[in-house]
């Protein structure tokens, strides 16, 4: 049985890494047929939290469901407020309002820092605020030690959405560390894939624990220890759901994780291949192209000049092989949010001015120098023909 191909792009947005030793790790998974969390969930925990520098992690089933346990144990309710940037993936946004509070809608820095701005931040702070949600976009670090002083003053947790920004060093430690608790995903398209997947760090032994159990139904014993002694017995303390990753995710993670070192290095190499291609272009924005410091390096995004017919230059590049995509439609864009009470409480001047500007190129570790040019000048050559 063949699988379906994908279009035939020239190059891809984004591609993974998978090859034998996926292969192999995921064959031994199905010849040991427990498929569920087990022992490869509890190593892929392990080296996750290590790498970190963490004292603990807990894997689960996506970035959404590790988001969404972060905010099941801020117990959040209606008139809670949480604080995030617009310009992010919808997700953090749904597990807010799944919990009937409200996602405030705050501004990113700059067309060439796409992270949340702290002093806006500082402006939303309600006393109803219970959290505030920083996004490390494309892998670069948002201004936490800001974050930090706000939180802290107004008796806030602070929660990264470190879906972009797996094993970045940021200011002596790692980022999904520094908040009070810190999200992963490893869906497909991330820099670490198991195809669906994610992981929750949490500082407070405690709040780990109920984001432990809560992952699985909030019963006291599992499946797999029920398996390993005998034990038909548990209780339920609280609410749970089923957000547990399987054996088969968890052991492409940990060889995803183990290769995730050279990857960066292919990424830092292409991102270099591109600034050089695209400095002929100054009209054009690269964010975070100042950033002198760690970075996961996930996305390659630009801000086209203003003005710019973005369907036409995506169709262009498309014409030129080279897919691309938009990092992000704000969520106060989207229809369901649109009319939020949380999304009109900022100006929110700097998103909506770069949102039409957003341009992602292609970036993943198997692509070559030739295809950063041949993305590159297609761009250009779109923006000269424009
Ligand atoms: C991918 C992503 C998520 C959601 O992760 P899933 O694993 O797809 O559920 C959340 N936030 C950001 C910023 C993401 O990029």
């Amino acid at each position: 049985m063949s699988a379906p191909t994908a279009p035939r792009w020239r190059v891809t947005l984004a591609d993974n890494t998978v090859d034998e030793q996926e292969i192999a790790a995921v064959t031994d998974v199905l010849r040991s047929r427990w498929l569920s969390a087990g022992t490869q969930t509890a190593a892929f925990e392990r080296e996750f939290a290590d790498r970190l520098g963490a004292d603990d992690a807990v894997a689960v089933s996506s970035g959404t469901a590790a988001l969404h346990l972060a905010m099941m144990a801020l117990d959040l309710g209606p008139g809670d407020e949480v604080i995030m940037p617009a310009l992010t993936f919808v997700a953090s946004a749904a597990v807010v309002a799944l919990a009937g509070a409200t996602p405030v809608l705050a501004d990113v820095c700059a067309p060439d820092d796409l992270t949340v701005d702290p002093a806006d931040v500082t402006r939303l702070v309600t006393p109803r605020t219970r959290a505030v949600v920083a996004m490390h976009y494309a892998g670069y670090p948002a201004d936490l030690a800001a974050l930090r002083m706000v939180c802290d003053r107004h008796g806030v947790v602070l929660v990264e959405d470190a879906a972009h920004a797996p094993v970045v060093e940021h200011e002596g430690r790692m980022l999904g560390t520094h908040g009070d608790i810190g999200c992963f995903s490893f869906f497909a398209t991330k820099n670490v894939t198991s195809g669906e997947g994610g992981m929750v760090l949490a500082g407070d032994p405690a709040v780990r624990e109920r984001i432990r159990l809560a992952r699985s139904h909030h019963l006291t014993t599992s499946t797999w220890d029920r398996r390993s002694s005998g034990d038909a017995s548990y209780d339920v303390a609280g609410i749970g759901l089923n957000y547990r990753p399987t054996e088969v995710s968890a052991a492409l993670g940990r060889v995803q994780l183990g290769r995730l070192g050279r990857d960066r290095q292919r990424r830092r190499e292409l991102v270099a291949t591109y600034r050089e291609v695209l400095a002929a272009a100054p009209e054009l924005v690269l964010p975070f192209a100042g950033r002198t410091g760690d970075s996961a390096l996930h996305l390659m995004p630009v801000v086209l000049p203003e003005g710019t017919d973005r369907g036409g230059v995506r169709e262009g590049l498309a014409a030129a092989g080279v897919q691309t995509s938009v990092h992000y439609p704000p969520v106060h864009h989207l229809s369901a949010y649109r009319d939020s009470a949380g999304a009109g409480r900022s100006a929110l001047t700097v998103t909506d001015a770069v949102a039409p500007r957003l341009l992602s190129l292609p970036l993943h570790s198997r692509m070559s120098d030739d295809d950063a040019v041949l993305a590159g000048r297609a761009l250009l050559s779109c923006l000269r023909g424009r």
